[in-house]
């Protein structure tokens, strides 16, 4: 049996230290924020080499915040990508604002610069790269075109805790980077959390206010805010977990590299980061034909594969108000009905990499016959 993800192995790893801290958390009874978020929030922006470190209640709050922050809202529009989880568009539709789908660069699935200027209208005011799996978008070029048009840049970096372009972190490029830290993410909470990340003073204010009811002393409120905050038990765990990002994303990248060797005679294809490029792998996805009798196949096996994300979001009939039919956006589309995210995880044993290969070899070939 090989899981997809195993966060018993994780917190078997570091019992005593979480423990204490949660139970700190709670002696403290600094139940929401409270000083073991101020300095999660601290050594957060270190990481991200940032100014600014926002802690707040999700990912998705983390979206909508900064885009309200940014002055978003109603008759805006917003250029993002429809391979990412609902988030991204959800939270573009809680500022108000309307997301405008552009499709994926087949090589990196990451937006496809190429594609943005077309989508860009006079109402379009911010563009929201997401950097899926952990590989980050090409930011020089999507930060080219939004100078050029006048469009703030926010980074979906809910992925990509780590991760670099050019020796940048990802958060860092844009002009506010979203983090979530939902417990299978890699940097994951016990329970919901996120964070933006920024290096503009007054992005950074506003969205301290924001995230707790615009209050700028206590029962004054100059924004009309929301309850986005963290809970103190969250910066805890959060803050027990950064003594360990690094290392578990070099494991990340070390199981990446076996995958790879083990996959180098495959057909199957899967995005070539660039050498100056840090992947974080939160998945490990490669392209596969006859996927889902695949995918049957090794669970089958008890080998749990993923996929992310099966259904586009412009075909999600949650968001079909949004117009979005087949065909519209051909590469992202593909790639959701082919594209496998086999287990990877710090934990992970090398052997359970090489059985999830032979497995895969196994199906395939028995799939081939
Ligand atoms: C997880 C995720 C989010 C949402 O984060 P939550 O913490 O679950 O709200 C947003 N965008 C992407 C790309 C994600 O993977």
């Amino acid at each position: 049996m090989v899981p997809f993800l195993d966060l018993k192995a994780q917190y078997r790893g570091m019992k005593a230290e979480i423990d204490e801290a949660v139970i700190a958390a709670i002696d403290s009874t600094q139940f929401v924020m409270g000083p073991q978020v101020g300095a999660f929030e601290e050594r957060f922006a270190a990481f991200c080499n940032t100014r600014h470190c926002k802690a707040v209640s999700s990912g998705t709050s983390a979206l909508h915040l900064a885009l309200l922050a940014a002055g978003i809202g109603a008759g805006d529009e917003v250029v993002t990508v429809s391979m990412t989880f609902v988030a991204t568009t959800a939270a573009i539709l809680y500022s108000g604002a309307k997301p405008v789908f552009v499709d994926i660069d087949p090589r990196t699935w990451t937006m496809d610069p190429a594609l943005i200027e077309a989508a860009v209208t006079p109402r379009t005011r911010a563009i929201i790269p997401v950097h899926l799996h952990g590989l980050m978008a090409d930011m020089d070029a999507i930060m080219a075109i939004a100078r050029r048009h006048n469009l703030i840049v926010i980074e979906d970096a809910a992925q990509a805790h780590g991760a670099e372009y050019k020796g940048r972190r990802a958060g860092s490029i844009g002009d506010l980077g979203c983090f979530s830290f939902y417990p299978g993410k890699n940097l994951g909470a016990y329970g919901e959390g996120g964070a933006v990340v920024c290096n503009d003073d007054d992005l950074a204010r506003r969205i301290s206010l924001l995230r707790d009811w615009g209050q700028e002393s206590k029962y004054n409120h100059v924004l009309a805010g929301y309850n986005y905050r963290m809970d103190g038990i969250q910066g805890a765990v959060l803050n027990v977990k950064m003594n360990y990002i690094e290392a578990w994303t070099e494991a990340r990248r070390t199981i990446a590299a076996q995958y790879d060797r083990l996959l180098a005679s495959h057909p199957y294809r899967r995005p070539a980061p660039r050498d100056d490029c840090r992947h974080v792998y939160h998945v490990y996805a490669i392209e596969i034909p006859q996927r889902d009798s695949v995918q049957a196949a090794l669970d089958a096996a008890d080998i749990k594969t993923g996929i992310h994300y099966p259904v586009p979001v412009h075909l999600q009939k949650a968001y079909a108000d949004l117009g979005g039919r087949p065909g519209d956006l051909p590469v992202t589309e593909a790639l959701a009905s082919r594209f496998l995210s086999l287990p990877i995880y710090a934990e992970l044993r090398s052997e359970q990499v090489s059985m999830v290969v032979s497995e895969l070899n196994k199906v395939t070939l028995t799939e081939a016959a």
